[in-house]
């Protein structure tokens, strides 16, 4: 039985990102009664698939790192990724291509890495191993004491950081930001670009983001990153199929109206039902979840606590359609610009859509063939665009859909004219995740203790309330998120005394 008193502890999860799967999967597996309730009508969040006249594209992630997190939480339903999805590993992980005409393949083997920079700057080479081991030492231990495990403070963090080993790694960090540590490290600008450009993986500024981010390329260049086919849709799809056998109850469009306080419980509303719970855990982002409380209420207050503070980046995506094949693409590719520092202050300080924005362009087709018809090539698209939907008028989007195809046009000068399609994805959907503003990653985490102050998985004066998701510790991207699910039900498990031990059930 779960719940000390021997009693079934009924939990309500609001929202089917993989914050939120994640969290249900591990709630059922500790024996709670989960109900999750999705207001869209497939799961997935910002990771879904559209399609139009035979093309279909991702919506928001490509990119899947550290898939081993992901087969922690399938592994409660005796699922692992690599049975249910066709994983593709990536080589090169990433092609960057730079305003100078230089290009760099980002691989994990060290010797590529040291012969693609050499063609670029035969210092810079030379620093890189040294680099690659400093932002390894990051990762394994700074990174892993503050993703790993649930975060409770930034001395305990350092002693947990240190009894992995981290001697002085962090302190070489200093109170500097990622720009200025990687120009530490690299003199050239595309090797100050590619590092920094680490920041956006949690919707952050280079210039203002804190150096410790230099870890994301440790993330990136682990060389366990794939590409899944089918898209990250259908890894939410594994996820929702994993809740579903743990006895999850998974209810599709049914949004989220209100939540109030019900005796010790909560009561939560949707145009269909109402359903008590003991606790219910939000995988939104916090400044939306406010809004499904009653004004003056401690929850609204409490979960409205960073309204004021800078939001992290949204995205304009751009869905083209082609005929034929644009093979000087990698499977991924940043297409950066001349002036990195006028980008972010066009986006962040100005807010407004960038004069010259950097590129991400996805082309799965060619592993991929569920994208496209025979002879055609879908790509996914992305620049950075400011958390205000105001933005993103339509002359604004024209002039941002001119500006995708000339950055292409200088990889492929074909490309062009054979373009079938091209379908703008507005920053309007990722507020209709549940993401304030469009802002991906909630608050930016600028400033030297900019992380330190994610939002943690007990809403502060709302007993029996949980954050997981994007937003939320330990921060944003899919592995991330699904960490923040675990670290959020388990919070809730301890708090619950749900006393039934998960059990692994993965298939020898
Ligand atoms: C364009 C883009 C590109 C990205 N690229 C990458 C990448 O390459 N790699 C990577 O790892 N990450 C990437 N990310 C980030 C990643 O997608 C997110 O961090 C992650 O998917 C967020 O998961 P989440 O748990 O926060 O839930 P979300 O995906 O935010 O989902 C929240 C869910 O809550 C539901 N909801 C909202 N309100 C209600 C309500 N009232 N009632 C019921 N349900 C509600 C929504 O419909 C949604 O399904 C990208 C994101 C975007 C937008």
């Amino acid at each position: 039985m779960a719940g000390g008193a021997g009693v079934t502890r009924k939990v309500v999860v609001v929202g089917a990102g993989f914050g939120g799967l994640a969290a249900a999967c591990e709630l059922a597996a500790r024996g709670a009664e989960v109900t999750l309730l999705e207001r869209a009508a497939v799961p997935g969040g910002k990771a879904q698939r559209v399609a139009h006249g035979g093309f279909a594209w991702d919506t928001g992630p490509t990119l899947l790192t550290l898939p081993a997190v992901l087969d922690e939480v399938l592994g409660l339903a005796g699922m692992r990724l690599r049975d249910a999805v066709r994983a593709v590993p990536l080589s090169p992980l990433c092609r960057y291509r730079f305003a100078s005409g230089a290009t760099l393949d980002h691989h994990a083997d060290r010797d590529a890495m040291v012969a693609g920079i050499g063609a670029i700057d035969a210092r810079d080479a030379a620093q890189w191993p040294a680099f690659e081991q400093h932002v390894r030492a990051l990762w394994e231990t700074v990174g892993r004491a503050y993703v790993d495990e649930p975060f409770t403070g930034a001395l305990d963090l350092a002693a947990r950081s240190a009894r992995r080993g981290a001697g002085t790694v962090a302190m070489q960090l200093g109170l500097r930001t990622l720009g200025q540590h990687a120009a530490r490290w690299f003199r050239s600008p595309e090797m100050r670009q590619f590092v920094g450009r680490f920041a956006t993986y949690v919707g952050a500024s280079p210039f203002r983001a804190p150096a410790a981010l230099a870890m994301i390329a440790a993330v990136e260049g682990a060389g366990d990153a794939v590409y899944p086919v089918g898209g990250m849709a259908r890894v939410a799809a594994v996820f929702a199929d994993a809740a579903r056998r743990l006895g999850v109850t998974l209810r599709l469009d049914e949004p989220v109206r209100r939540i109030e306080r019900d005796g010790k419980g909560w009561r939560v509303s949707t145009d269909a039902r109402t359903a008590d719970a003991d606790a219910v855990l939000l995988d939104v982002d916090p400044l939306y979840a406010a809004t499904l409380f009653d004004d003056g209420s401690a929850a609204r207050d409490s979960l409205d606590a960073d309204r004021g503070r800078t939001r992290s980046l949204s995205a304009l995506v751009v869905h083209v359609a082609l005929r034929g094949r644009t093979e000087a693409l990698a499977l991924h590719n940043v297409l950066f610009p001349a002036n990195y520092a006028a980008e972010f202050d066009d986006v962040m300080e100005r807010g407004a859509l960038p004069s010259d924005g950097t590129v991400y362009v996805a082309a799965p087709s060619p592993v991929d063939a569920g994208t496209a018809p025979e002879g055609h090539e879908a790509l996914f698209t992305l620049v950075n665009a400011p958390a205000d939907l105001r933005a993103s008028d339509d002359a604004s989007v024209a002039r941002v859909q001119d500006h995708v195809l000339a950055r292409l046009a200088a990889v492929d000068p074909s490309l062009p004219g054979r373009v079938v399609a091209l379908h703008a994805q507005r920053p309007m959907f990722i507020a209709s995740t549940g993401s304030a503003d469009g802002a991906i990653y909630g608050v930016a985490p600028h400033g030297s203790l900019g992380t330190f102050r994610r939002p943690l998985a007990r809403v502060a004066g709302a007993r029996g309330l949980y954050l997981a998701g994007g937003c939320s510790h330990p921060g944003g991207g899919v592995p991330m998120t699904v960490r923040s699910g675990q670290h959020a039900a388990r919070t809730l498990a301890a708090d619950l005394r749900l006393d039934v031990a998960p059990a692994l059930a993965v298939p020898a």
